[in-house]
């Protein structure tokens, strides 16, 4: 079932997430949820998508770089944006650590959809976490997916880019539908 994807504005997307028992990770529910939001990242389309976006206050979101998504970019978009394809997974309860140099890439939201700005994030960073099966995942990230992982665990802290963004960068992009 494709899911409503609440906008800028929306309290849930500024309260701090709820994290999720084992038992809530592994039950029908969440794990409905989870099939849902991958359902309405693919449809959006999206990179990630955190479940205060769609109107749930958890520590969950869902991350993946399709190939077609970059095929669709000219290569030396991609080359400059440290961008690869990045397969379907589930963060729950992550905490990050970041590393390395300041980068400044250009950044947009599906809940601040019709818009970008560009937005310093850290080149690394360092992410652990529970996945669908409520098992300890650890992740060491670099370029694209680095900036990725910091945008939805962001999400989850109640925070947008719009928080981080250089201001004066902030500009109308091709709205989403
Ligand atoms: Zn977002």
């Amino acid at each position: 079932m494709i899911l409503d994807i609440v906008q800028a504005g929306a309290p849930v997307l500024r309260e701090k997430a709820r994290k999720l028992s084992r038992d809530e990770i592994l039950s029908a529910e969440i794990q409905d949820l989870i099939r849902d939001m991958r359902e309405t990242m693919h449809d959006a389309p999206g990179v990630g998508l955190a479940a205060p976006q769609v109107g749930k206050n958890l520590s969950l979101c869902v991350i993946e770089d399709r190939p077609q998504y970059l095929l669709a970019l000219p290569p030396e978009k991609v080359k400059a944006m440290q961008r690869e394809p990045v397969p379907f997974h589930v963060l729950i309860n992550p905490k990050l650590v970041g590393r390395g140099e300041t980068v400044i890439e250009s950044e947009g939201c599906l809940s601040v959809n019709g818009y970008g700005a560009k937005v310093p994030r850290h080149s690394e960073v360092y992410v652990e976490a529970l996945n669908e099966k409520a098992e300890p995942v650890k992740i060491q990230a670099k370029g694209w997916y680095a900036r990725i992982l910091q945008h939805e665990i962001d999400h989850l802290a109640g925070n947008l880019y719009i928080d981080r963004m250089d201001t004066r960068s902030f500009a109308a992009v091709p709205a989403r539908k």
